[in-house]
């Protein structure tokens, strides 16, 4: 993995560009000072609770008061290829490690994070299997199932703030259990008494946490439930640390499964080359043809989430997020260029709407995109494209054919200016119900 990364930050988003870089992502947010949270999700590739709760709070929490660090991908290149660890299980490195090793890198700067003296609580987020519980009951409720409890590795740590392990993880536990979905999901603590000889464990993030004088946590959901469940109970379980921590927040959405569901799947988009493209990815249609792509440049995207990543494979480039893979574009390289005027559109044949390069207009019955000078307008999948311009033509949704949608629902469609034979950018018509 050769890692080259152009990183600039605008307001909390990364500009990036295509260079499969897997490094994991560091996000401070709030107010930097002494008594801070770091949350770490991702692990392991292949527990999409732990992670899409971790980056839910670099974009749907603002902190209005203390110090939260998020690393959200530790294990970014297991997330996208979708599996526990490609290199090995990263949760059992931090004991030993080889130089070798293709983790050693992340191990290294994880480990820096943990011990910077801001840091006071560590936070692990994990999906596990079954139902933990202190007595076995059947196969899938057991002292050996991980799912749905908070992890200690001993009952007392002898640190200046948050070493009542034990009491701060009832604290959390009891939080949980007052919010429960379903009484089987009930959390529990699980005290691994590392120190007393498990020997797995002493391999772990919160163990070398706590070795290095740093309270540690790990918090479990349960792989039986639907990821918006999962997510469900880590956010309950993080605010619960955030407010015994005395860091105020304020959170985007309603703390429900449903409204977890909607952001997770329709609240994410991707900016191209400096806003000349905005794609909503909620409903994307799995392939697009023809996408508009910079001849002889570096490929930049901003995204919307840190667990998203564009990738370049056999000459098609393809949007992952997380574990799911979104799209793939297949491109058509051309020059671009800058023009940055307005775009004048008649919105079923009385209202008029200003548009920028990048942006969606919404419309119910027809439009028509005005004439710009120098320009050529062409509206992917317009029927009647035997004119070279399409400007100043009333267009109705169906005069452009369905399977040119960017959406599977067919109701999304591109407007693309060029100026001769260089692309000028695009919007987005959205036709509403
Ligand atoms: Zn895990």
């Amino acid at each position: 993995m050769k890692i080259i990364l152009f990183f600039i930050t605008i307001l909390n988003l990364n500009l990036f560009a295509v260079t499969n870089s897997f490094d994991f992502s560091f996000i401070k947010k709030g107010f930097q000072d002494n008594n801070t949270l770091l949350i770490i999700g991702g692990i392991q590739g292949d527990e999409p609770g732990g992670f899409m709760s971790a980056s839910l709070i670099t974009t749907h929490y603002e902190i209005k008061k203390g110090s939260v660090w998020v690393v959200p991908n530790l294990n970014f290149y297991s997330i996208i290829k979708r599996n526990r660890g490609s290199f090995g299980d990263m949760n059992r490195k931090f004991a030993n490690i080889s130089k070798d090793d293709a983790d050693y890198q992340s191990i290294m700067k994880i480990k820096n994070h943990i011990v910077s003296p801001e840091v006071k609580l560590i936070l692990n987020l994990h999906d596990g299997s079954g139902y933990y519980r202190e007595k076995h009951i059947n196969n899938l409720f057991s002292p050996y199932r991980w799912g749905q409890c908070s992890i200690i590795d001993q009952e007392i740590l002898n640190v200046d703030k948050y070493g009542e392990l034990k009491e701060i993880s009832s604290k959390v536990v009891n939080n949980i259990n007052k919010n429960l979905l379903s009484e089987e999901h009930k959390y529990h603590i699980k005290n691994t008494n590392t120190r007393m000889g498990d020997k797995e464990m002493e391999k772990s993030l919160t163990f070398f946490a706590i070795n290095n004088g740093k309270a540690a946590y790990a918090n479990e959901a349960s792989k039986e439930l639907d990821l918006h469940e999962r997510i469900y109970y880590h956010l309950l379980a993080i605010e619960e640390y955030m407010k015994i921590m005395g860091i105020d927040f304020e959170r985007k959405f309603d703390l429900t499964p449903m409204a977890i569901k909607n952001i997770i799947d329709n609240d994410i988009y991707i900016t191209f080359h400096g806003n000349k493209i905005k794609l909503p990815l909620g409903q994307i249609r799995g392939m697009l043809s023809y996408f508009p792509m910079p001849k002889d440049e570096d490929i930049e995207f901003i995204a919307s989430n840190p667990l998203m990543t564009v990738i370049k494979d056999d000459g098609k480039f393809v949007i992952h997020y997380g574990n799911r893979q979104l799209a793939t574009l297949k491109p058509d390289y051309l020059k671009f260029i800058d023009n940055d005027n307005d775009i004048n559109i008649i919105v079923n044949n009385t209202e008029h709407k200003v548009a920028k390069y990048g942006e969606i207009v919404y419309i119910k019955n027809s439009f028509m995109i005005k004439n710009i000078e120098g320009l050529r307008l062409n509206i992917i999948g317009y029927v009647n494209s035997d004119k070279r311009n399409e400007f100043d033509l009333t267009v109705k949704k169906n005069e452009i054919l369905k399977r040119y949608s960017v959406d599977e629902d067919g109701n999304l469609y591109r407007a693309e200016f060029y100026k001769d034979d260089k692309f000028v950018g695009m919007i987005l018509i959205g036709f509403e119900e």
